[in-house]
């Protein structure tokens, strides 16, 4: 039996404990709950560190440059790339150059929107384009320029492309509609005149076709060539070479052709048959009577190399960094009468470019022209 007083006294103890025990469970509650604030606060900070790591690492690879100006004007941050647009960085709103910048940040500012501007500057010239826009209500205005040089100049090349292909096109069209006409009115009476008139209309229509046939075939190569076949520039140039025997024969010049054993290389049959199409035509077509054309293909290294040879009118110096343009011409006369499209080279330089390779022109008025195009034996990759 245990004494009442003891039992009490155990009781009391056993209370005693269990109050220890609850207050120092308390205690432990506390000290895990407030171990938990802090490492959920370490771990929010350093989330919040991480974030701005994250937000300053993503400032500071982006192309385009970024500018925050305060109310007053002060500026409050500015990315790595700022500098490669504006130089140095400006140190307020109102030092900032060009000037049509600073007005587009003071109107932002004021009128609470954004505002856009291009301006052209420096030397060499580029063109950027800068918005200005406002960050809240209090005047703070963020700035981000871009260079656009680029892009302005694909679209200049663009719309240059589609008013020559569109002048290309229109030239025979007229012709033909203006021979169809006077057969109409008349000409179709007299068998002689009517001849010649529906050669003219043959002419053009053949023009028209080789156009669009060059357009197609440009298009087509500007997303890339199927480099699917096992292609023996051999055979291909003898043949490409016979194909235009009765060519050369007309115009009275020599052809000749020679192949060092070169190895077949991957690439689309169809494109290379169409670079080496292209530059054996040309030269025919741009040497006088009494000339000569000779087509090689060797192995060199890693490499096949193409070379069309003519003793021809040549290009000058000038023109030769132009000459693999879309429409561009030396002589547009002369290259119209024979048939010429001035797709040509660029079809050429695509075909090259999709097979991993490059080429070259040596010329000079009066002497010739050489075209080398080198091509790697090993499949580059797609
Ligand atoms: P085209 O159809 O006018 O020949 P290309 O694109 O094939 O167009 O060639 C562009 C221009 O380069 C030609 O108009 C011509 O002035 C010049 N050219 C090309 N190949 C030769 C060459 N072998 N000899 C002289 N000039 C050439």
């Amino acid at each position: 039996m245990v004494p009442v007083a003891l039992g009490i006294a155990i009781a009391l103890a056993g209370a005693a404990i269990v109050v220890a025990v609850r207050s120092r469970r308390a205690a432990d509650e506390h000290r895990v709950a407030a171990d938990r604030a802090a490492a959920a606060l370490a771990a929010q900070s350093q989330s919040s560190a991480d974030a701005q790591a994250v937000q300053t690492l993503i400032l500071a690879s982006m192309e385009e440059g970024v500018l925050l100006f305060a109310p007053d004007g002060a500026h409050v941050f500015a990315n790595d790339s700022l500098s490669h647009h504006l130089g140095d960085v400006a140190p307020s709103s109102d030092r900032l150059l060009p000037i049509a910048l600073r007005d587009a940040v003071r109107r932002a500012g004021y009128i609470g929107s954004t505002v856009i501007v291009e301006v052209e500057t420096g030397a060499p010239t580029r063109w950027l384009r800068a918005t200005a826009q406002p960050v809240g209500s209090d005047g703070t205005v963020l700035l981000v320029v871009r260079d656009v040089t680029e892009t302005r100049r694909l679209d200049a090349v663009r719309r240059d492309f589609v008013s020559n292909a569109s002048h290309e096109l229109k030239t025979p069209v007229a012709s033909i509609l203006a021979l169809a006409e006077t057969l109409g009115d008349g000409a179709l009476e007299d068998q002689a005149v009517a001849k010649g008139f529906i050669e003219q209309l043959e002419r053009d229509a053949d023009r028209l076709g080789r156009i669009v046939a060059d357009l197609l075939d440009l298009s087509r190569l500007e997303t890339g060539s199927e480099r699917i076949d096992r292609v023996a520039l051999d055979a291909m140039a003898q043949d490409e070479v016979a194909r235009r025997t009765e060519q050369a024969d007309a115009a009275e010049v020599s052809l000749t052709v020679q192949i060092d054993g070169v190895p077949a290389i991957r690439g689309s049959a169809r494109d290379l048959a169409l670079l080496l199409g292209n530059l054996i035509d040309n030269a025919i077509r741009y040497t006088q009577p009494g000339g000569s054309v000779s087509v090689a293909i060797r192995p060199d290294h890693d490499a096949v190399v193409i070379r069309v040879a003519d003793t021809g009118v040549g290009i000058p110096q000038r023109d030769l960094p132009r000459i693999f343009e879309r429409f561009y011409r030396v002589d547009q006369a002369r290259s119209r009468e024979t048939g010429g499209t001035g797709l040509g080279l660029s079809i050429v330089r695509h075909v090259t470019e999709n097979h991993g390779g490059e080429v070259t022109v040596e010329s000079e008025l009066g002497q010739g022209a050489v075209f080398e195009v080198r091509l790697p034996t090993a499949a580059p990759a797609q």
